[in-house]
């Protein structure tokens, strides 16, 4: 927390309409990790500004129209934040690269996932049948089952992702009718920001969208604790994520957990059998493993290849990895940029020392890279580093680094490739090459991870469920699942010929 005598401290509270500054008068800059110089001054947020919003957001659920809007007229509303998304997509995909860290290509593209987001949720509603009528076994019985908005909804948001974590939530929430109160990370809340302000252009009735900027032990705690929230929803580590669940347990309300990861990304040897076949595998154990320096939820971390290709892969992912331009990312060339803070930095050199005591061989990286144009002194950056000669007990394999480290391991068969793949407390994504099919869906079916790619890393689809097996979470975001958390289900049964059941015969 600090006072900026350059930077203008913004108004970035919004609590029934209105633009404020915190309660408190506090403030955060916010900081551009490829130069660690302040770009921004937000307002810091605590307890009392979350109350204010959340009794705002209680106001516009429970009196408010927004819960009882027909649901074409949500969807309309939706689609126009998509279209708001497009035409604001080279500011914000800029802002998002400027604040997490990212290069401004991987900005628009994470500008034209949330824009994507917003279209699904808005399809899947308004082609909804409004309610599963049940067959109650009497044709005087009409009983359906409906679903019905949760009420208000806490939404918490790591820094990695900043927008399109929170899309995965606000979308499906607005389409489902619920009012809601967002805390995006407190070191990367910039393009939330901004979206409240597009939802308010694309016509949102006032006190639906709320966001309060601040900490996680303040601002999430509370959002976490109020009676007044009736879900909360949370992205980011398994460690805040067990805080949100215990401080959400009094009252009972929903929960929904989207965790850290461990992911393997395994390789047969017969994915390599062809030249081709082994430059797809390398390319993109690569792009698992370095893309946005590796703080991906589900980076492939964990290479776990078989044991006759290992040393020519190897040598190949290392020499590739050597390669990749760091820098910050709004420079043109650069591939990839700095880690988001210096902790964030510091966490990843303790990993990889402590992975070098234990044994493992460095072959690329595993160090600060050398000051240029491209690259600030001051910046957060760290070379991308791959461990050769892992194993599971070690703490680099087991824990989630959450940057640019991937750990080798081997294995001779399939079955040891599965239970290496398997041997993880988290269970977030996976991916498996081999040009075997049969093997392909052999292994798909028996990894247990929430997402399997099966020769490809990393692609999802706004139709298809997001989520984790094991400590990577509770519940799932997009797809049909991600829409069902945001609901009640509510089964009406209505007798069209009431008549004394005559139990008591008094
Ligand atoms: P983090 O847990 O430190 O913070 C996430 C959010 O929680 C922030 O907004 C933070 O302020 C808030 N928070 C912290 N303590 C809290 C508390 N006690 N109560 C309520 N809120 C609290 O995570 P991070 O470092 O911002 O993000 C990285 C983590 O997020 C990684 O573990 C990554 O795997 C995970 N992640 C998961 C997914 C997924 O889809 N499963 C996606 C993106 C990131």
């Amino acid at each position: 927390m600090a006072e900026s005598t350059e930077l203008q401290a913004r108004e970035t509270i919004h609590a029934g309409g209105e633009w404020r500054a915190a309660t408190s008068g506090a403030t955060r800059e916010i900081l551009d990790p490829a130069d660690a110089l302040p770009f921004a001054v937000v307002a810091e947020g605590d307890e009392k500004d979350v109350d204010l919003a959340i009794a705002a957001a209680r106001r516009a659920f429970d009196e408010g129209p927004w819960p009882h809007t027909p649901v074409t007229e949500r969807a309309a509303l939706l689609r126009r934040v998509a279209d708001l998304l497009v035409r604001d997509r080279e500011e914000l995909g800029r802002l998002e690269a400027q604040d997490a860290g990212k290069t401004v290509e991987e900005g628009r593209v994470d500008i034209d996932c949330v824009a994507d987001a917003f279209r699904y949720f808005a399809d899947l509603v308004a082609g909804e049948a409004p309610g599963r009528v049940v067959d109650a076994g009497s044709t005087d019985i009409h009983s359906v089952v409906v679903h019905e908005p949760l009420g208000v909804c806490g939404m918490i948001t790591p820094w990695n992702y900043p927008l399109l974590q929170a899309s995965w939530k606000i979308a499906p929430a607005l389409a489902a009718g619920n009012t809601f109160v967002i805390k995006p990370s407190e070191i990367t809340p910039m393009t939330t920001i901004a979206v409240i302000d597009l939802l308010v252009e694309a016509g949102l009735p006032e006190g639906v969208a709320n966001i309060v900027t601040g900490p996680g032990h303040s601002v999430g705690a509370r959002l976490s604790e109020h009676p007044d929230v009736d879900l909360v929803s949370f992205t980011g580590g398994t460690v805040s994520g067990i805080k949100v669940a215990e401080a959400a347990a009094p009252t009972v309300k929903k929960v929904a957990l989207e965790l850290g990861g461990k992911n393997p990304n395994v390789v047969f040897a017969d994915a390599c059998a062809t030249d081709e076949g082994f430059d797809t595998a390398v390319d993109q154990a690569l792009n698992a493993a370095f893309i946005h320096s590796g703080q991906v939820c589900s980076a492939g971390a964990r290479l776990i290849i078989e044991e006759s290709v290992r040393d020519r892969f190897v040598t190949e992912l290392a020499r590739r990895a050597e390669k990749i331009r760091l820098g910050r990312g709004t420079e043109d060339g650069v591939e990839c940029g700095p880690l988001v803070s210096e902790q964030q930095r510091a966490k990843v050199e303790m990993y990889v020392e402590s992975a070098l005591k234990e044994g493992a061989v460095l072959r690329s990286g595993g160090k600060r890279p050398e000051p240029s144009p491209q690259r600030p002194e001051n910046g957060y950056f760290y070379e991308p580093t791959v461990l050769d000669h892992c194993h599971r007990e070690m703490r680099v394999v087991r824990e989630e680094v959450f940057g640019p480290v991937v750990t080798v391991e081997t294995f001779r068969t399939e079955d040891e490739a599965v239970a290496l793949a398997n041997d993880t407390e988290y269970g977030l994504a996976g991916g498996v090459w081999t040009s075997d099919a049969g093997r392909a869906r052999r292994v798909a079916g028996r990894l247990r991870h929430g997402t399997i790619w099966i020769n490809d890393f990393h692609p999802y689809l706004p139709q298809a469920e997001w989520g984790g097996f094991g400590k990577s979470g509770v519940g799932r975001e997009l797809g049909p699942a991600g829409l069902a958390e945001y609901r009640e289900t509510k089964h009406v049964y209505q007798n069209l010929a009431p008549k004394p059941v005559r139990w008591f015969a008094g």
